[in-house]
């Protein structure tokens, strides 16, 4: 069937149907509904009786244990909240080593001995599920056979209801666990190196002199990169459907090269899109904050503001999730793939992180002289000492197949890992090393010129958007994490990295014993001097940086597969052992799980590659060649001939390359299918793209770029 210019005047249209529209005035402050759907801290403490909401508020606070006899108080109430809103339904909400978030829904209702039924709700069934495991990936930790799993209910982050048009549903969030005990997802690693780091972050506030902090906190804040393009084209491509990205397409005449997208003024339907969702997003309890145009056409950016690193990763996945569901409300679909377009910018999330005490303080707000406070520059420095030593295993905890396409291409940082200060602290750090010179920077302001505009107060060093990893004024932001990562594992690393330097500082202090002051700046030059080949200013885009990068001994890990060992490496296991956040056979089981993930993945693109060209891409060039042949155009039947060779050439080598050589597994399945099933994909590709731009347009079986990107 050939396609008509028509199905994108159909794809253009859309009507405001929006469940945003309607409401009463958002502009009141008691109409936004945010956290209408949460059983959230007021929630408990008008509904729950007192002495069980103080209780439960001590785990909240404190990190204490919970107290399984509260569990029944706790169930009740909020069954009772979520029938009142709704509800038939609860579901204990996991993530396992998919990536994704996955629930088995129960009903409240049993049947009563009468033939009626009865809506019941246990601190057991609160506290405890039993999905089965096998088919979750487990790396090996269990048998298909052994099938038990546990999901344990995780109180420091609330419960809430998911609506849809048919029904409601109470959603609580719980940590996977297999029978034997292994953490079998991403919560349970992430919150155990949580208190990892407010263990060591609290001892060093002591040797500090701070009495007053008794936990710190992880912060993470994260923006979302994503793409929307109209669901008729989406489902017109089996690549999009089946892998999440284009495996064909060739450059749009216009691609970014004008920069007019970038904070662009929002196209009315995409707003309709972002408005609904980030309402549905505020009743969920998630702090969405920011919305903006993104540098590639069709690309869109959400952040939120950030949350404790648990609530906050929680929350990415549900936001995710409530993004695409919103798009089709809109007749879009959105792309959350780290490379959905070749040649267009990738999409990615830039992980804002940072520390703070239950007493409010941020321990990376250097303040107005950051030259004197220590406290600053002592986390700081441990910061840097962390994602030198472990640079490796930060590359691997972003790892995957999308993220390939990715990383060092010529928008996304490269898959160097290293870390941009600022001029202010740079220099700091530079002083105290040498002894030499005035650490401090004068506050200054830009003048603009015209008198009627204010003066703004600089600050402490540009910008570098180049940068993997880079301080803002009062955090780091890890900018290499992919558009559809969940935050867990990556935020799991960094706490843990961070706490193994505090402790390692703290243990240079007591053993210093010199005045508090000159101990802690000894030690802070000392991380300094040891950690500095990670720092790195300049355009992380430059081919000088990578030969730089080299030289200074620093990794450079291209691929998933390249960087997946990491996770074994000794320096990561004695970490992740020493604070117990992952034991070995936990770490063996996610590279396992991982490695296979990414053979798989491959094996997909590469079939779905082999399977459009040769149905779809390939009768198109025929009948193309047919009418140039009978058009008697000998010139344009050679060009399309020799193409048409070429392109049937490539596609009987890839469909050779997806026949997997007997007895590889594992890693050694994930390089095959790198080097030989993901090469002949592209050379698939790159011929296809070519007989795109001559094939007779209504007989290209495909949406276009030019159409997907730019109707909306
Ligand atoms: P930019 O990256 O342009 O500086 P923002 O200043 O808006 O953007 O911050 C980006 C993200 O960083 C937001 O999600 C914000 O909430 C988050 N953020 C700010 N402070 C912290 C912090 N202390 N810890 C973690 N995230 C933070
Ligand atoms: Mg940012």
């Amino acid at each position: 069937m050939a396609r008509f210019r028509q199905q994108n005047v159909a794809a253009a249209q859309w009507s405001p149907n929006g469940g945003s529209l309607g409401t009463v005035d958002l502009t009141q402050a008691k109409n936004y509904p945010f956290g209408d759907d949460v059983f959230s801290l007021a929630v408990q403490r008008q509904r729950l009786p007192k002495d069980v909401f103080k209780r439960l508020q001590r785990t909240l606070d404190e990190g204490e244990a919970l107290d399984a006899s509260l569990a029944d108080a706790v169930a009740l109430a909020m069954k009772e909240w979520a029938l009142e809103r709704g509800a038939t339904h609860y579901t204990h909400m996991f993530q396992p080593l998919t990536g994704s978030t996955a629930e088995k829904h129960d009903s409240f209702y049993d049947p009563d001995s009468d033939g009626t039924t009865l809506a019941e709700f246990s601190g057991t069934e609160l506290i405890q599920g039993e999905p089965d495991a096998s088919s979750f990936p487990t790396g090996g930790v269990r048998a298909t056979f052994e099938a038990r799993g546990y999901t344990a209910w995780d109180p420091t982050s609330p419960a809430f209801i998911l609506e849809n048009p048919n029904g409601a549903l109470l959603c609580i969030p719980t940590a996977f666990a297999s029978w034997t005990g292994e953490a079998l997802d991403y919560k349970i690693p992430l919150l155990r190196s949580m208190e990892a780091l407010s263990h060591s972050a609290i001892r060093a506030l002591r040797l500090l002199g701070d009495d007053q902090a008794n936990r710190v906190f992880t912060t993470v804040g994260p923006e979302q990169e994503y793409f929307l393009i109209d669901e008729q084209f989406y489902f017109e491509r089996p690549d999009l459907v089946t892998t999440g990205r284009t495996l064909f397409g060739a450059q749009p005449a216009k691609g970014h090269e004008l920069d007019d997208h970038y904070f662009g003024s929002i196209p009315e339907r995409v707003l309709a899109f972002m408005m609904d969702s980030e309402l549905e997003l505020a009743r969920l309890g998630v702090p969405v904050k920011t919305r903006h145009n993104e540098v590639a056409p069709g690309q869109y950016e959400l952040a939120p503001v950030f949350e404790n690193s648990n609530v906050g990763s929680d929350h990415q996945q549900l936001t995710m999730q409530v993004m695409k569901r919103v798009a089709r409300r809109y007749g879009l679909v959105c792309l959350l793939h780290e490379k959905p377009f070749a040649g267009v910018n990738g999409s990615g999330k830039h992980n804002n992180w940072s520390m703070g005490t239950d007493t409010g303080h941020n321990l990376l707000e250097p303040g107005e002289t950051p030259a004197d406070n220590l406290n600053f520059l002592f986390f700081c420095a441990a910061v840097i000492k962390a994602v030198n030593k472990h640079q490796g295993l930060l590359r691997a905890s972003v790892a995957n197949i999308g993220q390939d396409h990715r990383l060092g291409a010529n928008e996304a940082p490269p898959a160097i890992v290293s870390i941009f200060l600022g001029a202010d602290l740079d220099k700091i750090f530079e002083a105290m090393e040498s002894g030499e010179g005035d650490p401090h920077t004068p506050a200054s302001f830009l003048g603009l010129g015209a008198s009627v505009l204010p003066p703004l107060p600089m600050h402490g060093g540009d910008r570098n958007r180049t940068s993997p990893f880079a301080f803002t004024g009062n955090k780091f932001e890890f900018r290499a994490l992919g558009s559809s990562m969940s935050l867990a594992f990556p935020n799991t690393v960094l706490n843990t990295i961070v706490a193994e330097a505090i402790d390692e500082m703290c243990d240079g202090l007591d053993s210093n014993g010199a005045d508090v002051a000159e101990a802690v700046a000894a030690e802070v030059k000392k991380a300094y001097s040891e950690n500095k080949q990670v720092l790195f200013s300049g355009d992380n885009y430059e081919d000088e940086w990578h030969a730089e990068a080299k030289r200074r001994g620093l990794k450079n890990l291209h691929t998933t597969p390249d960087a997946l060992p990491e996770v074994l490496a000794d320096t990561t296991v004695a970490a992740m052992e020493k604070y117990e956040v992952l034991s070995r056979r936990e770490l063996e089981s996610r590279f396992e799980v991982w490695a296979e993930q990414y053979a798989i993945s491959a094996n997909i693109e590469a079939e779905t590659t082999s399977s459009m060209a040769r149905t779809m891409l390939l009768p198109a060039a025929l009948r193309h060649l047919a009418l140039v042949e009978a058009a008697g155009v000998e010139g344009l039947a050679t060009q399309a001939r020799s193409l048409v060779e070429e392109f049937s050439a490539a596609i009987v080598d890839l469909e050779k390359a997806n026949i997997h050589p007997d007895g590889r597994e594992g890693l050694d399945l994930a390089l095959y299918a790198r080097d030989h099933q993901l090469t002949a994909m592209a050379k698939v590709r790159l011929v296809g793209d070519r007989l795109e731009k001559i094939v007779a347009d209504d007989l290209w079986p495909l949406p276009k770029y030019s159409e997907m990107l730019f109707i909306k």
